[in-house]
């Protein structure tokens, strides 16, 4: 198996490149990993980078490949480390060129803009090497995140599949969504093309605290130990909580926003969530819970100045799983 310039080789981890797109002076390219296990296996695709300014990613796949022991793997780990070159190497959750979320437009258009040709790219790339997708994300510079697992609901076998991977990743937070913002979703676009696909998040909030680091390796373990890649029984989390959908809440005032929550909190109908303070040190706007029962999925960065319109608060439904 060939990933750009790496070759798969049993008992190693080769380093490459892939060919992405194209700057005007010479190609756009994704750096790329392969862990070949002794044994034959599945292949687990991961990639990171979707999103320019979430780094947990690739620094916990570097880490995870370097503890790995590849005596006791099965199959292979293609890791493509950045998805998206140009919103990683401009510091922008969006690609600067066109403006366009990586993660709104797969499965892409070959002929589309730079984004919907950098999402076909990696989708063909992705779709030819893997039997199930893990796509890492943070909540990058401006927003924090939980430990989260979040997959698209709906899309029949992959989605029962993902389900059942979800509860294998240490994370005691479990999202099966169909959301319309998730039809352009790398994840959502793999399941239905039959392909088992799960985010996972950690953190954010522009720096990387060594807990996420240990969320992700606990993730990718997981992950590995599921697909009967790795011996070992895939850890469980306690106090789990499934999400059904999710409202992205917006204010309606600018200000400083002092979120009254952390990210994964349970919360309760009409429970302040979140107050916007304007510069005179008045607050102008409480933000609060309105579903019965739902816990924090992201805040945005505490004391953040903050325009309205903007998303303070995504807010998941709590449901049975
Ligand atoms: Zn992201």
């Amino acid at each position: 198996m060939m990933l750009g310039t790496a070759r798969a080789e049993a008992g190693t981890i080769p380093r490459g490149h892939v060919d992405l797109g194209h700057y005007p002076d010479g190609p756009i390219t994704s750096a790329v990993m392969i862990a070949a296990g002794r044994a034959d296996g599945p292949t687990l695709w991961v990639q990171a980078g979707v999103h320019g300014p979430e780094v947990v990613g690739q620094l916990a796949i570097a880490r995870f490949l370097r503890g790995l022991d590849l005596a006791r793997l099965r199959g292979r780990i293609a890791c493509l480390m950045v998805a998206n070159p140009l919103g990683f190497r401009g510091y922008n959750r969006l690609t600067p060129q066109d403006g366009m979320n990586l993660n709104r437009v797969f499965p892409g258009k070959p002929d589309g803009s730079i984004t919907e040709q950098l999402a076909h790219r990696v989708f063909e790339l992705a779709m030819a090497t893997g039997d199930v997708v893990l796509d890492l994300h943070s909540g990058g510079d401006l927003t924090i995140t939980p430990f989260y697992v979040i997959y698209h609901k709906g899309s029949g076998e992959a989605s029962a599949r993902a389900a059942e991977l979800s509860r294998c990743l240490g994370s005691r937070l479990q999202w099966g969504s169909d959301e319309d913002w998730m039809n352009g979703s790398a994840i959502t676009n793999f399941a239905r093309r039959g392909k088992p696909a799960l985010i996972v998040e950690s953190g954010g909030g522009a720096r990387v605290r060594d807990e996420d680091l240990a969320n992700m390796q606990t993730a990718l373990t997981g992950m590995c130990q599921a697909m009967q890649m790795l011996p070992g029984t895939p850890p469980t989390a306690n106090d789990v909580r499934y999400g059904g959908n999710a409202v992205h809440l917006k204010c309606t005032r600018g200000g400083f926003w002092h979120p009254l929550v952390e990210p994964g909190d349970d919360v309760v109908l009409g429970q302040p969530l979140g107050r916007m303070v304007d510069i005179w040190g008045d607050v102008v706007e409480t933000t609060t819970c309105s579903y019965e029962r739902a816990w924090i999925g992201s805040i945005k960065r505490p004391y953040m100045p903050i325009y309205n319109g903007d998303q303070i608060i995504e807010l998941v439904e709590a449901v049975d799983g």
